[in-house]
Order: structure tokens, then C-alpha cells, then sequence
């Protein structure tokens, strides 16, 4: 585990490190060039960050000291935040972007948690394309469920490993050259926050190809007369 994950944090360390020191020589005359490779320190210091606040949540998890702070919140809204946060980065990565979020859709929640729901869905779709580049995330009421989706059109995961994909550090291909690189904990911390809230997180192929992951927690309805 140390091992993997002290990989992991390194590599977008390297490439920061390497992208400064590119634009410190001054060497690079063109300046679109200098922009993107300040885009790509930017993303790998969001990488960087998000792995941390997984590999957080996940000591929390197992040590059992998570304390998770509740309010009323409105899930359509802090879909469409996240969903507009990483539009740019993915948009520049080449997929084609999709965000329908009804609102209102109240639960009680920890909105920093649900956030991290979220961007391990979304991120995941992104690391696990194929050669169609798409992603939607759509939010809705089903019942007394709130329901947020992220579709993608990518490698989707083998019938015989729909459950396993949710278990610690499990990944479909955990060899050392395996193309995409991962920690096998984003499922399984996504998984715990939505369970702590008396919801799940879920995974269904989607028709056509790629997954659905989806996102459910119990609505907090107006009480009855
Ligand atoms: P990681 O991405 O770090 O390996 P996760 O727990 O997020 O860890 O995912 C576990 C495994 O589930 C991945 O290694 C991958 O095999 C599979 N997986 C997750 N999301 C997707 C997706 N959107 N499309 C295809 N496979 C996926």
C-alpha cells in the first residue's frame, strides 16, 4: 500500500518539478507552449491533491474516526459546481461535456464528502476513456431518491468485476505497467461516504458501451401534515 500509493504521489510530483524547471531555463520562446505546460502543473497539483484527500479519507475510514458534519443541502446545485469546476480541464482533454442537474434536490449532507463522490466518478471516467471522449453527469429525483449519474463511453468493466471494483485497493488491471495508473481506493471511499449517508454508489454498463456509476441518496422530504 505504501509503496503504491508513495508512487502515485510522485508522479505528478515529478512532472510539476520538471515543468518548473522547463520555464525557469527560459529556454521555451513560444508562449502558448509556456501556457500549457503551466495547464499541466496546475492539473497535476489537482491530482496530487485529490490523491491526498483520498489516501485521508481512507486512513479516517479504516481507523473509524470519521466525523462527518451534516447539513441541508441541495444535491442538484453542488452537482452542477463540480460539474462546471472540472468542465475546463476536461474540455481541454478532449471530451465532450454534459452537465443536467435538476434542483431542488435536498438531502442532508456532508458537501465536501459528496464533492469527493463525485470527483472520483468523474475522474475515473476521465482515466478510463477509450477513443470516445464523453462525459455526462445528470442529476435527479427517482421516488424518494436523489440520483446523480456519471456516464462515460469508456473501457467499461467486465460483468465478473461489477462488484469487485468497489472492494480496497482492488483494480481490474494492478500490473505495474498498467496504462493508468491508480490506488484501487476512489470506488471504495466513494462507496463508504455515500453509506454513511444511508445511500450507495452503484455500477450498471451503459448501453452502447462504457459505464454508468451512479450516486444515490435518500431525499429529505417535507415532512407530512
Ligand atoms: P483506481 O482508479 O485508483 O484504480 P478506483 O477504486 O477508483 O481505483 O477504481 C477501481 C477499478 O475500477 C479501476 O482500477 C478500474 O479497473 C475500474 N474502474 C473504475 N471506474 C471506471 C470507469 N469509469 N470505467 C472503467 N473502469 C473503471
Amino acid at each position: 500500500f505504501v509503496a503504491n500509493v508513495s508512487h502515485e504521489l510522485k508522479t505528478p510530483l515529478t512532472s510539476i518539478r520538471l515543468f518548473a524547471e522547463l520555464l525557469l531555463q527560459k529556454r521555451q520562446p513560444d508562449e502558448k507552449r509556456r501556457e500549457e505546460y503551466l495547464h499541466i502543473m496546475v492539473a497535476e497539483a489537482e491530482r496530487l491533491s485529490h490523491l491526498v484527500d483520498n489516501v485521508l479519507t481512507f486512513s479516517r475510514q479504516e481507523s473509524g474516526s470519521v466525523s462527518r458534519r451534516r447539513a441541508p443541502l441541495d444535491l442538484g446545485v453542488l452537482t452542477a459546481e463540480v460539474g462546471e469546476q472540472l468542465r475546463p480541464h476536461l474540455e481541454r482533454e478532449g471530451f465532450d461535456v454534459l452537465v443536467e442537474a435538476d434542483s431542488p434536490l435536498p438531502v442532508e449532507g456532508d458537501g465536501e464528502g459528496l464533492r469527493q463522490v463525485l470527483m472520483n466518478l468523474l475522474s475515473n471516467a476521465e482515466k478510463y476513456t477509450g477513443d470516445v471522449r464523453s462525459v455526462e453527469l445528470v442529476a435527479r429525483s427517482e421516488g424518494r431518491e436523489a440520483v446523480v449519474e456519471v456516464r462515460d463511453r469508456g473501457i467499461g468493466v467486465e460483468g465478473r468485476y461489477a462488484e469487485r471494483i468497489f472492494h480496497d485497493f482492488f483494480r481490474v488491471d494492478d500490473t505495474l505497467t498498467a496504462p493508468r495508473r491508480g490506488t484501487g481506493l476512489g470506488l471504495s471511499i466513494a462507496r463508504g461516504i455515500a453509506r454513511d449517508h444511508g445511500g450507495d454508489v452503484t455500477y450498471a454498463p451503459r448501453p452502447g458501451g462504457g459505464s454508468v456509476f451512479a450516486l444515490h441518496l435518500p431525499m429529505t422530504l417535507p415532512k407530512e401534515e
